[in-house]
């Protein structure tokens, strides 16, 4: 029996500025494994694909990490008084129409959002899939179509909705869309992480999904909303799955998508990092995702180093324990700065160790941002500066709303950190530029350190959306 065609599409993305920092359609990757093992055939379209053969004629060099390649548009009315350059990050539509043509028509398409404002990329792909495939039914799921249904309903031309995780319900909707019973349709499907790695073009880094969702519920995130359970995978199948696909693609640096990795460390982190020492010591390990910093203890910093970390995210946000205790606890100044401190005997230097910072929180002053920046630098860290964008049905949507310059609960293109969109009086790009070109020169100026600069984290300052 012929298995039935899915596709499964990652959308462009219209911002004002995109970086590909090891980014990957990691949730469609696995949903691809699933829908496989239930007797589909899933292809996949990426239209942010840095390998795809259009690109190298333009010169692109595909890395892992990098500017995407982007053709300027013209603004959406909401945005056009924003003095920046508005654009299509990603393949060129007329190369993404010249791949359609040559697939045979899917029974379904399944595109996936992430950003609420990056709807009008989604829109856009999801026109050119009806245009080429008419009939096809379109299921839109993601981050986007979970936060807002309502108004991805009302924006997205797509027959079904999928909201939260995408393994529930996406057997019976297609079930129910196209018709199609393939061998193996399992309506209650196992959650599982694999990704399905054939799919991509080319893999240059290995993306590791180990848990989904946080145990922490912090006011300012939407994880809790998107992943309602947290859920891990037994560490023994994580370290099959890592050495079987280091093996079959010859790749040495693993990007951890974890929300969580570390929590609960002796019994998931430390297992998983200590086999690699002995059976792949060459391996890089990165983290583009803060890591826990209460979870930081000797043991742990000791094997993150061991392992070979390479690229480390602290995720804390602020150098105030009243901002952690109002904003859900997951941390504190003294934890930040002990795992600062065991990290640091572990053998990171100071310009390994980047600390998120969020800035552009409702009602926060340029002094506090600088205060958090001072105190980062001062523990010998690499503050990272993150605008805060805010997230429908989090715990600070409420007052973000309140506090926003722009109509953020009827527009979503207003949610873009780029924006600042609910930032206080003197908390601007002006003001954040300077304080990114201070924080370098002083991490830069760590004399011994210079060298160990992790370039994305400069490129990435430099561009960050
Ligand atoms: S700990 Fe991190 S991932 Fe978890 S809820 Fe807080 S910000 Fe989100």
């Amino acid at each position: 029996m012929k298995r039935p065609n899915i596709m499964l599409v990652n959308p462009w993305v219209h911002d004002f500025a995109a970086y590909d920092l090891w980014a990957k359609p990691l949730g469609l990757l696995v949903l691809a494994s699933m829908l496989r093992r239930q007797g589909w055939n899933p292809a996949l379209l990426d239209c942010m694909d840095p390998d795809h053969p259009s690109l190298d004629k333009l010169g692109h060099k595909a890395s892992g990490r990098g500017k995407f390649h982007k053709t300027i548009l013209e603004k959406p009315a909401a945005l056009q008084s924003i003095p920046r350059t508005f654009s299509r990050y990603g393949i060129e539509v007329e190369e993404i129409r010249k791949d359609l043509e040559t697939i045979e028509r899917p029974e379904a398409i399944l595109v996936t959002s992430l950003m609420t404002y990056w709807y009008t990329g989604v829109s856009e792909t999801v026109d050119l899939m009806r245009e080429m495939f008419p009939g096809v039914p379109i299921i839109l799921g993601g981050i986007y179509a979970s936060l807002m249904p309502n108004h991805a309903g009302r924006a997205i031309d797509a027959d079904a909705l999928m909201v939260g995780p995408g393994e529930s319900g996406l057997i019976e909707t297609l079930l129910t869309k196209t018709r199609v019973h393939p061998v193996n349709p399992v309506l209650n499907p196992v959650v599982q992480f694999t990704p399905d790695l054939k799919l991509l073009r080319c893999v240059r880094f290995l993306p590791v999904l180990t848990s989904r969702g946080c145990p922490y519920q912090c006011v300012y995130c939407g994880s809790r909303i998107i992943q309602p359970h947290y859920r891990r995978r037994r560490p023994a199948d994580v370290i099959r799955e890592i050495e079987s696909a280091v093996v079959e693609y010859d790749v040495h640096d693993i990007v951890l998508y974890d929300d969580a990795f570390l929590c609960d460390s002796n019994r998931y982190a430390i297992p998983i990092l200590e086999a690699f020492e002995s059976i792949r010591p060459n391996l890089r390990w990165h983290s583009p995702n803060g890591l826990h910093v209460s979870e930081i203890n000797p043991r742990v910093a000791l094997t993150m180093k061991k392992a070979g970390f390479s690229t480390i995210r602290l995720g804390l946000e602020s150098s105030s324990d009243n901002f952690h205790i109002s904003s859900g606890g997951k941390t504190s100044w003294a934890s930040f700065a002990s795992a600062v401190e065991y990290l640091k005997d572990a053998g990171f230097k100071s310009s390994d160790i980047g600390v998120y910072l969020l800035v552009g929180l409702p009602g926060q002053s340029p002094s506090q941002i600088e205060h958090d920046v001072e105190m980062a630098l001062n523990v010998g860290t690499y503050p990272r500066l993150a605008e805060y964008s805010p997230i429908p049905g989090s715990a600070l949507w409420a007052e973000s709303v309140q506090k926003s310059h722009y109509p953020i609960d009827s527009e979503p293109l207003y949610h873009n950190c780029s924006l600042l969109p609910v930032a206080g009086p003197g908390v601007n790009w002006q003001f954040l530029s300077k304080t990114r070109k201070t924080i370098r020169k002083i991490v830069e100026s760590g004399s011994s350190e210079q060298n160990s600069v992790c370039p994305s984290i400069v490129d990435r300052d430099q561009s960050c959306c």
